[in-house]
């Protein structure tokens, strides 16, 4: 047999994150210590009854079992557009301006070959969802990154980056609200992006997968509501966070309309869609009775206060976040991202996810996903009290 050699894009990809994880929390399984995952980023409730409903109604009408339509049904995208009037006062064209995803990871991965030439550079939070670099990678591009320091709230510094990099760059990702640092951006920031994504013509692409996961009183801003937005960019969005559907996949993007348009390009050569039945039960839930988020909210309110509680007086740093699912901890000196993570597994049976998986700027830190019931947090407390550090 001759031998097979993968591509060369697939042999720089680093290590899978979780996989060394995995093996150590498959040893203490087996040695019969009672696991608790708060390592990945996926809701453990299920998708609210009524958008099941929808799916199975859906389902029955064979008009949804043939191809899609590559871009997203009208009602779809109308129900998008509404959403976005709804929620943030702002008025997008369904037609142009907005894009159905199958999930938007699948719009991540390949926005990039629409617009990146191979050697052309992309700038990319540090640390961030992995995707963003694997896919400015996959199309030839050369990921840049900007750090996002604790001092700056989380935020890219745009004096930072070099001039010369910043000619060069042709895309940027942002992802507001963040994963894994939980924190969240402003207007102003926004703002500013524009600014530097008009001087240096740059186009923006801002993740808003956790926007709707937000608690006591804050209400998240969109980058398109700021002004000049839809100038430079686009905005990423999913109903996996929302509404608990990461299985179901659909997302969508939104913003300028050459973006929108280059996206669908690569797409209606690469897929056909998102399954009809899905779509009509995404529009169940972005038109259906919301009261299912507001109680998403105040769950995640509470899981976050039982677990910050508990981090804090072990002696990590923890600051109470207003966004997302997660927790973003400092650890204490002499603690590397890999062996607090270790040690906190095999002492304690909790699993959180090493910060440095998400890159360089994330070491010295670990990620807590709020993604388990108030009463396995609260056992996680009082395991966790009883470690030393
Ligand atoms: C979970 C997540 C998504 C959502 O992915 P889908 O493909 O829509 O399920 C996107 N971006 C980030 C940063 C995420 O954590």
């Amino acid at each position: 047999m001759f031998k097979i050699e993968q591509a060369q894009r697939l042999q720089v990809l680093p290590p899978y994150l979780f996989a060394e994880i995995d093996r150590k929390k498959e040893e203490c399984r087996a040695k019969g210590i009672d696991i608790i995952s708060l390592g990945i980023g996926d809701p453990d409730r299920p998708t609210p009854d009524h958008i099941i409903n929808r799916l199975g109604q859906a389902v029955k009408n064979s008009v949804t079992h043939r191809y899609p339509t590559y871009n997203g049904m009208k009602d779809f995208r109308q129900a998008v557009a509404d959403w976005y009037g709804n929620r943030l006062q702002l008025n997008l064209d369904p037609d142009e301006e907005i894009l159905a995803l199958i999930g938007s990871k699948e719009g991540i991965a390949h926005i990039p070959l629409a617009f990146v030439n191979p050697g052309d550079t992309v700038l990319i939070p540090d640390p961030g969802y992995p995707v963003y670099k694997i896919g400015t990678s996959f199309a030839g591009g050369v990921p840049y990154f900007m750090p996002l320091l604790e001092e700056n709230e989380f935020l890219p510094d745009f004096s930072a980056i070099p001039a010369d990099i910043a000619k060069k760059a042709k895309m940027m990702f942002v992802n507001y609200p963040n994963n894994p640092t939980a924190a969240d951006a402003s207007l102003d920031f926004y703002q500013e992006l524009v600014e530097f994504a008009r001087e240096y013509e740059i186009i923006v692409l801002n993740d808003a997968a956790y926007s709707e996961i937000y608690f006591d009183g804050y209400e998240t801003p969109s980058f398109l509501q700021a002004p000049g937005a839809l100038e430079v960019g686009i905005e990423i969005q999913s109903l996996s966070k929302t509404y608990n559907m990461t299985g179901w996949r659909i997302g969508w993007v939104a913003g300028r309309a050459e973006v929108v348009r280059g996206l669908a390009s690569v797409k209606e050569n690469i897929d056909s869609g998102v399954f009809e039945a899905i779509q009509l039960a995404g529009i169940e839930a972005l038109r259906g009775d919301q009261t299912c988020v507001e109680e998403m909210r105040k769950m995640y309110a509470r899981r976050r206060d039982v677990l910050i509680a508990g981090l804090r007086d072990l002696g990590l740093s923890v600051k109470t976040p207003h966004t997302t699912f997660y927790l973003w901890a400092r650890l204490p000196d002499g603690y590397t991202s890999a062996n607090f993570t270790t040690k906190l597994l095999e002492e304690t049976g909790v699993v959180c996810t090493p910060g440095n998986g998400f890159g360089p700027s994330g070491e010295g830190y670990v990620r807590f996903a709020l993604t388990q019931e108030e009463d396995r947090l609260e056992e996680a407390v009082s395991r966790i009290k009883k470690l030393q550090l």
